[in-house]
């Protein structure tokens, strides 16, 4: 990974965080894009701190072509080209279908799903032109079995594996991966929200008995990303102790 320059979307905290930490472990340098700015440049200060690798913080909102354009501008400039994509902002807003909200339905089909295909748009065209680049996005199992109260979440994550396929197929001629990472139950910010009878009853249904760590994504997607995944593409990993197979 040494040399090679990384953005890893909503990489302010929670899984992001974790996936732009074990890229800079492994020497990458790191653009985190998220609309947490704050947040965004104190996690790259960190990673910079802490591994020696260059890393910036930008405020991007994935959803908004204009804003993806000028970070993959700022990117470039900063680090002289983008290797690694990881399409990982996302955000959760449920209900049943009879009673979602359209907006709530619209705001997480927008972020989920239009913004990894806004980011794949305007990133892949610098990795078509460089004829090398790999792209992870991050689904979830909810995208593969569904489930009741997440009718928008599923949908997106749903379609963020069909769009990887298609990536895979219109990248590959010119040497770019695309592949997904789809976590089942992980410990962050979007699952503190749980009550601890649901947390119990998710565990239950866990074959290796535990909710996951987001470093435990984290390490399939640096692999994903990485030239040790080089013959792989179009594929999505379930990182989820086992809840499906
Ligand atoms: P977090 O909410 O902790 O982190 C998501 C980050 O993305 C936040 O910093 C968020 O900022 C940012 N973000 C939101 N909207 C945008 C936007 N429009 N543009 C740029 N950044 C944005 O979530 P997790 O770490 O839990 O989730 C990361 C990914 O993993 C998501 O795609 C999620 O769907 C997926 N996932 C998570 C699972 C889990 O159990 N936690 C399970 C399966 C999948 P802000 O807080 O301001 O919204």
């Amino acid at each position: 990974m040494r040399g090679k320059n990384a953005v890893v979307t909503g990489g302010a905290r929670g899984i992001g965080e974790a996936i732009a930490g074990v890229l800079a472990k492994m020497g990458a340098n790191i653009a985190i894009w998220d609309v947490l700015s704050d947040q965004a440049r104190d996690a790259a200060a960190a990673l910079a701190g802490k591994h020696g690798v260059k890393a910036a913080g930008l405020a991007v909102d994935v959803t908004r072509g204009e804003s993806v354009e000028a970070a993959v501008e700022e990117t470039l400039g900063e680090m002289g080209g983008i290797d690694i994509l990881i399409n990982n902002a996302g955000i959760t807003r449920d209900g049943l279908i009879i009673r979602m909200r359209e907006e709530d339905w619209d705001r997480v089909l927008a972020i989920n799903l239009k913004g990894v295909w806004q980011c794949s748009k305007s990133v892949g065209r610098v990795m078509l032109k460089a004829r090398r680049g790999a792209i992870v996005n991050i689904a979830s199992v909810v995208g593969v079995m569904g489930n009741a109260g997440q009718a928008n979440y599923s949908a997106s994550k749903a379609g963020v594996i069909g769009l990887t396929k298609t990536s895979a197929k219109e990248f590959a001629p010119r040497g770019v991966r695309v592949n997904a990472v789809a976590p089942g139950y992980i410990r962050t910010p979007m699952t503190d929200k749980l009550t601890d009878e649901q947390r119990e009853r998710l565990r239950a249904l866990i074959p290796l008995g535990q909710l996951g760590t987001p470093a435990d994504v984290a390490d399939a997607v640096a692999f994903l990303a990485s030239d040790a995944a080089r013959y792989i593409t179009g594929q999505t990993i379930n990182v989820c102790g086992g809840m499906v197979m």
